[in-house]
């Protein structure tokens, strides 16, 4: 339940919006059962047509009175006995008498008590409520449905003030809170995002959020207004008989132990199936990327299958949701007849043999009347429908906390690299970038750095060269801390990258990757992506740095065309060629060129090694490459294998005296002569 509460203090914020509902709920419940006691008057002129309202209430107020007196009388002899008693010897039977004296009178005080308060309501009602009432029978009951309806309107209204005010309560809620989400999870390390995975935090972004907000709209409104409901029919009841009204409550305990037994199965379950949802959103994120492998290599039929058995399944755990929260109903249902039916039947019994006790008890003052036992029975009847809403409550409440559990968990996490904004600011880098002693693992036990030392004068350009996984990505995702090391450190300029404030690391940094992103934007709003206040002349200048502007003039709307989801309406030699440009603009002093020609041709290759001699000169740069053409404008090879450097040199150093480089050299040597 922890974490559910916590979701409330999002909702603190609207705390006076919530306070209106409550004032809404409240007014709703009362009005509840006030429509409810129409019944009492209904009856009246239907089964005692004969007599008028006035007339009626004057004989009853006649009948308490004398009853009173006749009370009044024993009081009294009960008192004066009292005063004889006090002045007989003291001994046991006067102690004994004194006592029966004492509970006697406290009883018959009680009772007129209860008799004067109930000729003062019926007289409250002659003088104010009667008294605008018609006399004629017809047009009474005329009146008493016209209020009915009025009454029922009123209601209406409060019961739509509620839920329209929770509703917008819930709806802000989830509001911050996603945007509270969004903003822990783009600041999580690069790390973590492998860890639940995209398709999984996409889940806990829609699916969870709205099961959240699913548990906070009950919990605001049903819990609040369907209590307050049961509460007026209760009050109403016990102002009838709070004997009859007990006895219809003995089940509830009962109901609340069945309640938490189906709530905690219900809980698992719910659990279960937003983690199968989480897991269809990873076929459709998988599917719906991957689509061009799927095709091309016919497997729709297999990722089909995979769906409908990830659907089936989720089938299957949705209906026993379902099924458990269709089971509450009916259970708590016959609860409550049971239960209103063990009040009825005595209060029926009551009626029927004109007595006030049962089973040696007290039950009512008077005997009752049939139009008062349709009375409390229509109150006690009226209970069952609240508790009937409520039974559905503890399951979505529980639902509920099941989302808000792995919202928190992902919510709760603490990105290990921070902005350290309180941290050193770093200077614009002029003298050397220090790699000390970098040792790295993603999975405990298994290294992928080990004792990595690599010094990097600024205004060079190094290359980085190893077979696929031998951690050269890894290693220069530290320079941006993508990933801390877990031993040794990052130096640049002499100041540890952890001590530096990351905002001033990122803005030295320019980046480009193999898996060029692009967002579903214009070329131009690709292009100045993270830079504020450039102008189109600046955007075209970087363009044509990274010879990408003769081919955007030649798209149909120039820097204005939308490159479509993730630039599905360009080349991959394209999309390297705006990422390139893109790093350009940011005009950084550090640049990291990850296989970033990969996908060009040949001729765009040259022509963006040509361009990039000049614009690298005065910065210190990265080049990871399988291409040997490409270390032509490294002014040093590092040389790097199972996670070790193993040599640093100039190209043809290398070639005659470092076996790694050689084996690379020969390979590049073979695939070009093929
Ligand atoms: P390179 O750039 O030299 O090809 P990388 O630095 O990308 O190599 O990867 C080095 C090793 O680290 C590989 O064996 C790869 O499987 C592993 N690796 C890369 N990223 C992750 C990750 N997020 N989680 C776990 N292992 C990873």
């Amino acid at each position: 339940m922890r974490n559910f509460l916590r979701s409330l203090k999002f909702a603190y914020t609207y705390r006076w919006r919530f306070g209106a509902s409550v004032v809404c709920a409240i007014l709703a419940a009362a009005l509840w059962a006030m429509n409810l006691s129409a019944i009492y008057p209904v009856m009246q002129l239907l089964f005692r047509p004969e007599q008028t309202w006035v007339v009626q209430l004057d004989e009853e107020i006649d009948k308490l009175q004398k009853d009173y007196d006749e009370n009044a009388l024993v009081l009294e002899a009960h008192r004066a006995e009292m005063t004889r008693t006090a002045a007989a010897p003291a001994n046991l039977d006067r102690e004994r008498r004194e006592r029966q004296l004492i509970g006697a009178v406290a009883q018959i005080e009680g009772k007129l008590h209860r008799i004067s308060r109930n000729i003062y309501w019926r007289q409250w009602a002659k003088c104010f409520f009667l008294r605008f009432m018609p006399t004629d029978h017809f047009r009474a009951l005329l009146t008493v449905f016209g209020l009915l309806v009025v009454g029922v309107a009123i209601r209406g209204v409060f019961e739509f003030g509620q839920e329209s005010l929770v509703g917008s309560v819930v709806n802000r809620t989830l509001f911050d809170l996603r945007n509270a989400f969004f903003r822990r999870v783009v600041h999580l390390d690069v790390g973590q995002f492998g860890d639940p995975g995209a398709h999984e935090l996409m889940s806990r972004f829609t699916n969870d959020t709205e099961a959240l907000g699913l548990g906070l709209k009950t919990l605001m409104g049903r819990v609040i207004s369907e209590p307050l409901k049961m509460f007026a029919c209760v009050f109403a009841a016990c102002m009838i008989s709070w004997q009859l009204t007990l006895l219809f409550l003995v089940l509830v305990p009962l109901a609340i132990v069945v309640l938490t037994r189906v709530g905690r199965m219900m809980k698992r379950a719910s659990r279960r199936l937003l983690e199968r949802m989480s897991s269809i959103y990873k076929i459709l994120h998988e599917t719906f990327h991957g689509i061009k492998v799927v095709k091309a290599f016919q497997t729709e039929g297999h990722e089909r299958m995979r769906f409908r058995e990830a659907t089936r399944d989720y089938y299957h755990k949705a209906m026993r949701v379902v099924h458990l929260d269709a089971l509450t109903g009916p259970v708590i249902e016959l609860l409550g007849v049971g239960a209103v039916s063990v009040a009825v039947i005595a209060g029926a019994y009551l009626v029927l043999e004109k007595d006030t006790h049962l089973f040696g008890m007290r039950m009512t003052d008077y005997p009752m009347d049939m139009p008062t036992l349709l009375q409390l029975y229509a109150m006690l009847a009226a209970i069952a429908d609240p508790v009937r809403k409520l039974s559905s409550v503890y399951t979505k409440l529980q639902s509920g906390e099941a989302a808000a559990d792995r919202i928190f968990s992902a919510l709760d996490r603490m990105p290990s690299v921070g902005t350290n904004s309180g941290g050193l600011s770093l200077p614009r880098h002029t003298d050397a970038i220090e790699f000390r002693d970098v040792c790295f693992a993603y999975d405990p036990g298994r290294p992928i750095l080990s004792n990595v030392n690599l010094t990097v004068n600024h205004g060079e350009t190094v290359a980085l060269v190893g077979k696929n996984g031998c951690g050269k990505t890894t290693l220069l995702g530290m320079l941006p801390r993508f990933f801390d090391p877990d031993y040794g450190s990052v130096y640049i300029d002499g100041i540890d990258l952890r001590e530096a404030r990351l905002r001033d690391l990122r803005r030295q940094i320019g980046l480009v990757t193999q898996d060029t992103v692009l967002f579903d934007d214009s070329v131009h709003a690709n292009i100045a992506y993270g830079c504020k206040r450039v102008t189109r002349e600046d955007v075209e200048k970087a363009a044509k740095q990274a010879f990408a502007h003769d081919f955007i003039e030649k798209l149909p709307q120039g820097y204005d065309t939308c490159v479509g989801d993730g630039g599905a309406k360009l080349s991959g030699g394209q999309k390297q060629r705006l990422a390139l440009a893109r790093a350009i603009l940011r005009d950084p002093r550090i640049m990291i060129l990850d296989e970033f020609t990969s996908q060009c041709d040949p001729e765009s290759e040259s022509l963006i090694h040509q361009a990039l001699r000049t614009f690298l000169r005065g910065r210190t740069s990265f080049v990871i490459t399988h291409r040997l053409n490409t270390l032509e404008f490294a002014d040093r090879i590092v040389v790097m294998d199972k996670g070790k450097v193993v040599a640093v040199g100039k190209h043809q150093e290398l070639v005659e005296t470092c076996p790694a480089y050689q084996r690379l050299h020969e390979a590049h040597f073979q695939r070009k002569v093929a």
